[in-house]
């Protein structure tokens, strides 16, 4: 236990080991989302759903970065998760990233939930929730799946409207251009 003051003449705020940690965590995982945010970004600057993805280590070191290129390379796989995780297992020589934590911009997909399994992610990060299609929490809850033989700590809803406004404004402008 310490005390920490937030500001100079402010309440003393007594923090737990754990509580630190949380705050320290926290912190991390938003300079990490805005990290994938940008790869995001380049995946609507060629037109591309924006979609992206971080892998860090247990280090805070970045293995890889991804974007979604669904369109660019004709493969239906080509999710931000997937070509980051391909490009981390290829750099490191290994499939196993049990001590990465993966921060994307849009809940993770069936397929990308399974390699996130596969690979015996470390930890999941994630933006905005997916109604529609999101398998970290939405309509299944792989990676929190006893069955499975593989499971992760989630967290959901880091700079959720940051990542939730991209998706709907490249959206909108689709639909923009469709009508003209
Ligand atoms: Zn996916």
């Amino acid at each position: 236990m310490s005390e920490v003051r937030i500001f100079p003449g402010a309440p003393k705020v007594v923090m737990n080991d754990e509580a630190k940690q949380a705050s320290v965590t926290g912190a991390m995982d938003i300079r990490w989302m805005w990290l994938a945010l940008i790869e995001a970004d380049k995946a609507a600057a060629v037109g591309e759903v924006p979609v992206g993805c971080v892998l860090v280590d247990r280090d805070g070191t970045q293995l890889a970065s991804g974007f979604n290129l669904r369109e660019t390379c004709s493969d239906p796989t080509a999710h931000a998760e997937i070509v980051a995780i391909r490009r981390a297992a290829g750099a490191r020589g290994s499939w196993r990233l049990d001590d990465v934590t993966a921060y994307v911009t849009l809940e993770p997909c069936p397929m990308c939930a399974g390699a996130m399994v596969n690979a015996r992610l470390g930890r999941l990060v994630y933006g905005a929730s997916d109604r529609k299609a999101g398998a970290c929490n939405s309509l299944f809850s792989i990676g929190e799946d006893t069955r499975l033989n593989h499971r992760f700590p989630i967290t959901g809803g880091v700079l959720e409207m940051e990542c939730a406004d991209r998706l709907s404004r490249f959206f909108s402008s689709l639909r923009t251009r469709g009508n003209k």
